[in-house]
């Protein structure tokens, strides 16, 4: 398979190939169909596989200009280094110079991610407990918010980061798509499954 036979937009196609990936890894070719006809998506995948693209691509896709403040993409990921890796994943492969992303994570100030959020985006990539604090100062809304993707689940749950994760889903519409990336999938990530994505499908990598 070819990314050319996954029929994506003309400009994220362009930046696809401009970022030099000519052929969709695995984890690419088995998640990214399904998800870009709408389906919640289980992924079982480990890093360095390029799990990454293959939740952004079908997100990338379906954006168009607008004028919502959104954002109305969310990933919530365990750590400050990957919520960095996945605005700068989104950014290399973002269809057009308007998209924007978000990177949100704790350990460092308040003040570039308050300026960030106030100007609107596009997508949000954070660790739950520093999205959940701006939820709660309100300086973050999740009302537009139309595609969600947990990423490394499993490495999140370990953290302890499940409250968190719920209360934000909590917060997004239930109109949504929901992937979830992880390398395992134990009870408590089936739980969270069962609680929040609808009828998904399931890929083991
Ligand atoms: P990830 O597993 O998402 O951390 O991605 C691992 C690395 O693979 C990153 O440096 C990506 O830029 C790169 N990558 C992702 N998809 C592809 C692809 N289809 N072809 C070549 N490299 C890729």
């Amino acid at each position: 398979m070819t990314f050319a036979d996954l029929k994506l937009i003309r400009p994220l196609m362009d930046a696809i190939t401009h970022a030099g990936y000519t052929h969709p890894t695995p984890i690419q070719e088995a998640v990214i169909p399904p998800a870009l006809r709408g389906k919640d998506v289980i992924g079982q995948a480990q890093t360095g596989t390029g799990k990454t693209a293959a939740f952004l691509i079908p997100f990338l896709n379906r954006w168009r200009p607008h004028t919502l403040k959104g954002p109305i993409g969310l990933v919530m990921t365990p750590t400050r280094e990957l919520a960095l890796q996945i605005a700068t994943e989104a950014d290399r492969l973002a269809p057009s110079t308007r998209f924007r992303t978000v990177p949100v994570y704790g350990g460092t100030g308040m003040q570039r991610q308050l300026t960030g959020l106030a100007r609107g985006c596009d997508l949000v990539a954070g660790t739950p407990g520093r999205v959940l604090d701006h939820l709660q100062r309100g300086s973050l809304s999740l009302s537009q918010v139309r595609y969600a993707v947990l990423d490394e689940a499993d490495r999140m749950l370990d953290i302890g980061f499940r409250d968190d994760i719920e209360r934000i889903l909590k917060r997004c519409p239930t109109e949504r798509q929901t992937l979830l990336m992880s390398a395992t999938v134990p009870d408590a990530i089936k739980r969270l499954v069962n609680r929040y994505m609808r009828d998904p499908v399931h890929l083991n990598m």
